[in-house]
Parts: C-alpha cells; sequence; structure tokens
C-alpha cells in the first residue's frame, strides 16, 4: 500500500504570503488537507481540485472538532495512504498543539514532516512597526501564553522572574486573563510606565495596533474593545513604532473595497489594491462568455481584407478576435489590408502583445469620441466592429453619421455572473464596503442585479463609488448611484489613482 506522509505546516498568521515555499508545496500536493480558524482561507485556492478538504478550526471558547479527534482524523488519514497537509495559523509548535498531533503521528508509526511558520509575535509585530529585539532596547523576548491548559494545577509562567528581567514580553491568548495576567508582571516590579500595544489580526488588512502602557494596557483592551487574535506586546520596543510603523500607513490601508470586474480581469485590480493597504473583497458581476454563433464574426475574420478599419473596444474583443483567427488557422498577415483602431491603452497593448501596431490616438479617447477621432476620414468606408453583444450604439451611430458603413459582430457576450460568495454578500448586507469599483456600464447594471435579492440600504448609506471613466459614471448615475469619483485616465491603474486620492482627501 502506498505510504502516507503528513506535513504540519505552519501556514503564518493571517497575510496569505507568509507561508513558507516548502509549505505552499506540500499543501499544493496534498490529498487531504486539515485548516483552522487561523489559516487564511485563501489557501484553500491552493490545494487540488480534488483534494478532501476538513475544517478542523476552534472557535474562541467552543471546540467544534476535539483535539483528540483531529489526532485520530491525522493518523487514519496518514494510515490509508495519503499525503496530508495539517494547515496551522503561525507556526504549529509555538502554542498550537503541533506538538501533541506530532507524538501521536509517531506513536502511531505515521511518517510527517514540520515545516514552521512565522509566528504571530514575529509577524503581528514586524507589521506593527515594532521589532521584537532591538539592540538599543532590549536582547531578550518572551513568547508567553495569557491561557494556560485549564486543567493545570498551577501556572507554570513565573511572572515574578519573567516581568521584571525579560525585555520584550509577547502574550498570546492574552486577551481572557489580561486583567490577572498585567497585574502580576506590574507586581512584579515592572514599571507600569513600560510601552505597551495590543495588535488586534496582525498581518491582515484589518489590522489595528493599539497603544497604551503596562499601567493603561487592561483599560485600554476594554476602551477599543480589542478581541481575540491579538497579541499583548510589553517593552520598550514598542516606542519604534513611532519611527517604524508602515504596514497602517499605506495609502488605502482600512479601505474596504469591493472588486466587481469577471474574475479573469480582476486580479490585475486586487493586486494593486491589496498592495496599496485596501482590504478587498472580490464580487465579480460579469463573466465574459463566447457568442452563441461565431459565424458572424469567422466571415467577418475570413473577409477582414475587405474592410478599410477594424476598430477594437476592449481586450475582450481582442482575445476573441485572435482566439477565432487562431482557429480558422488564418495567418494574421494576410490581415494587413485595413487600418486597426484600439479604444484605450489596454486594447492597444493587447494588440501590440500580437504584433499589431494601431492607428495613433490621443489617451483621452473613449468609445464616445473615436467616430470623431477618426473623423470625416471615415466617409463611405467599411468598419468592421468586434465587440460585445451589449455594446452601447454611440460609437456605431458616430461613425454612420460620418458616413462609414458599419459592420458590427459579436466577439463575446457580457453575461451577469451569478455566483454568490457568502462572505462577500455578508459584508455587502452589513455595510461592511467603503467602497465600490465599476469598470464598465456592465458591471453596474450586473451588480444591481446579482444584488436584487440582497438588502442594500445599509450599503447605500455610507459607500462611496468610484468610476473607470464618464460612460460608466452615467450608466451608475441612470441606475440612481451617486459617484463620488472617477478616473482621469480611463483604465485600470487610473482608477487605483482615483481611489487612492479620494480616499487621501477624506479620511
Ligand atoms: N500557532 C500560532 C499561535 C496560536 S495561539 C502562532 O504561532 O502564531 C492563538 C493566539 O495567537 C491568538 O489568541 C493571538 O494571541 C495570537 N495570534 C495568532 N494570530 C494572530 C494575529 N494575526 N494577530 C494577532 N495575534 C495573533
Amino acid at each position: 500500500m502506498k505510504k502516507g506522509l503528513v506535513y504540519i505546516i505552519g501556514a503564518g498568521p493571517g497575510d496569505p504570503g507568509l507561508i513558507t515555499v516548502k509549505g505552499l508545496q506540500a499543501l499544493r500536493r496534498a490529498d487531504v488537507v486539515l485548516y483552522d480558524r487561523l489559516a487564511n482561507e485563501s489557501f484553500l485556492q491552493e490545494c487540488r481540485p480534488d483534494a478532501e478538504l476538513i475544517f478542523v478550526g476552534k472557535m474562541p471558547d467552543q471546540h467544534p472538532v476535539p483535539q483528540h479527534e483531529i489526532n485520530r482524523l491525522l493518523v487514519e488519514k496518514g494510515q490509508a495512504g495519503n499525503v496530508v497537509a495539517r494547515l496551522k495559523g503561525g507556526d504549529p509548535y509555538i502554542f498550537g498543539r503541533g506538538g501533541e498531533e506530532a507524538e501521536d503521528l509517531a506513536a502511531a508509526g505515521v511518517p510527517f514532516e514540520i515545516v514552521p511558520g512565522v509566528t504571530a509575535a514575529i509577524a503581528a509585530t514586524a507589521y506593527a512597526g515594532i521589532p521584537a529585539t532591538h539592540r538599543d532596547c532590549t536582547s531578550t523576548v518572551a513568547f508567553i501564553t495569557g491561557h494556560e491548559d485549564p486543567n493545570k494545577a498551577e501556572s507554570a509562567v513565573d511572572w515574578s522572574k519573567i516581568g521584571p528581567s525579560i525585555g520584550t514580553i509577547v502574550i498570546y491568548m492574552g486577551i481572557k486573563h489580561s486583567e490577572k495576567n498585567i497585574q502580576q508582571i506590574i507586581d512584579s516590579g515592572r514599571s507600569p510606565d513600560t510601552p505597551a500595544a495590543l495588535i488586534q489580526q496582525g498581518t491582515l488588512p484589518s489590522q489595528r495596533t493599539v497603544v497604551a502602557t503596562l499601567g493603561t494596557l487592561t483599560q485600554a483592551i476594554k476602551e477599543h474593545d480589542i478581541k481575540p487574535p491579538t497579541l499583548i506586546v510589553i517593552g520598550e520596543v514598542v516606542n519604534m513604532r513611532e519611527k517604524l510603523t508602515w504596514f497602517e500607513t499605506r495609502p488605502l490601508f482600512g479601505a474596504r473595497v469591493l472588486v466587481t470586474r469577471s474574475r479573469p480581469q480582476a486580479s490585475k485590480l486586487v493586486t494593486e489594491l491589496d498592495a496599496l493597504g485596501a482590504s478587498v473583497t472580490e464580487f465579480h458581476s460579469i463573466k465574459i462568455e463566447p457568442p452563441l454563433d461565431f459565424d458572424p464574426l469567422d466571415n467577418a475574420i475570413m473577409n477582414a481584407a475587405d474592410f478599410d478599419h477594424v476598430v477594437f473596444t476592449s481586450v475582450n474583443g481582442v482575445e476573441s478576435f485572435f482566439g477565432r483567427t487562431r482557429n480558422l488557422e488564418l495567418d494574421i498577415r494576410d490581415l494587413k489590408g485595413p487600418r486597426i483602431w484600439a479604444i484605450g491603452p489596454a486594447t492597444r497593448d493587447a494588440l501590440l502583445d500580437r504584433g499589431v501596431v494601431v492607428e495613433k490616438l490621443p489617451m483621452e479617447y473613449f468609445a464616445k469620441s473615436l467616430g470623431e477621432a477618426m473623423g470625416k476620414s471615415v466617409s463611405g468606408q467599411k468598419v468592421l466592429l468586434p465587440r460585445a453583444d451589449i455594446a452601447p450604439p454611440v460609437l456605431r451611430e458616430d461613425l454612420e453619421a460620418a458616413g462609414a458603413q458599419v459592420t458590427e459582430v459579436t466577439a463575446y457576450r457580457t453575461v451577469l455572473d451569478e455566483s454568490m460568495p457568502a462572505a462577500a454578500a455578508k459584508a455587502i448586507e452589513a455595510g461592511e464596503i467603503d467602497y465600490l469599483t465599476f469598470t464598465s456600464s456592465s458591471t453596474v447594471r450586473n451588480f444591481l442585479e446579482k444584488c436584487k435579492n440582497l438588502n442594500l440600504d445599509k450599503l447605500m448609506q455610507h459607500v462611496k463609488v468610484i468610476s473607470i471613466g464618464p460612460v460608466t459614471t452615467q450608466t451608475a448615475k441612470d441606475l440612481g448611484f451617486n459617484v463620488h469619483t472617477e478616473a482621469d485616465e480611463f483604465t485600470i491603474p487610473g482608477l487605483v489613482d482615483a481611489l487612492v486620492e479620494f480616499h487621501t482627501d477624506n479620511t
């Protein structure tokens, strides 16, 4: 029988970028994945589509799957010959009960490997601008649990020694018993003026850091309604935060942004927003699908030489057109007859990537004014428009008004993406979104269609709408949105710039 192997993997404390290369490789191989609440759920997208995923998470104060049951599952799945990934928050051996899991695997003779992770005390402090050690303030650091095994008769933490002698004290699971533990540190002789910090949800876009002193910590926890997962950090190093903060000062930190683009197109926007510190929720409202009938597009492509101009209005149109060209086994060199036009830099670049140089157009042209840009020169000429099924008629009308003979063919269809991710729907209904981003008229229309069974009252009370350009803005206004800002350049980077500017000016 195939021999199983269990990887006990530290996934880091939240930011999915903090898993190790080895951990990610093991996760991607696994037949079975057991994961915790503290391990970021985005890791699940890395698993094999046929992997068995088992949630064994623990909510505070409740254990849906008892530890012995997790251990038993690991042994059972390993013995059955599976590659098992046991994904745990932070590091598996730092207050993670990884030791107990490994003990049972060892006892049962199931091969296992430990993949260390970045523990919260290292990562959350760094993300809060606090170095755990610094030669100017401390040479010692201690990781301590504030929540020991409740069955233990006596605490193993001797605060009277730790309090006065350890430079940086980091307490895990410290909120529940904070009052008692903090008092013990003060009683040990540590000055109540010692700088201290609370780092909630460290390394995540929802990270919150509250700075206090040892003497005011308990009050700060209450005042700021601090909840787990939170680290308590005590020591002079906390003062370094004034100089070393970086994560929380990024331009979009704390902004909750909803992305409505289609899934394949969203990633560039999501990556840019994420890098600027935003908390991004994906709520894909449109899906790009092939035309129901390829004949009109195929015929137009095969007879492209008959046209004087081909106008591409989107990257999707370019992809579809050249995808079909390939399908028909045509040589793009046969396309040399018509002049090729592109609306917007992304469309132009998509053509350039395929070796096609387009006519020069001022950057500010968008669908509405391309007809003007091409101008009188199109009178009596044949223009091919490979476009979306629902493209607005303006461009065609403008070209026809200029005397052109226009052939419009459906290169792709824009349809409603009906997927309803539960977390996104919940955030929308709770009004926990600060910005809606619309990148086309169809994202606006389909967003509303997709939300027709959701209650948008709370969202609409304070959400701000960011639009990619005037056509999208007009559609959003027509559908009842108040548009707060619009991109100067009608591109994704332009939209991001507009959002950053608006957020900076209004927070
Ligand atoms: N094995 C984990 C710790 C698990 S114990 C690790 O190595 O990080 C759970 C405690 O860890 C929480 O109560 C909290 O004190 C701390 N913790 C885990 N993730 C955290 C995060 N993202 N921000 C702040 N504290 C965190």
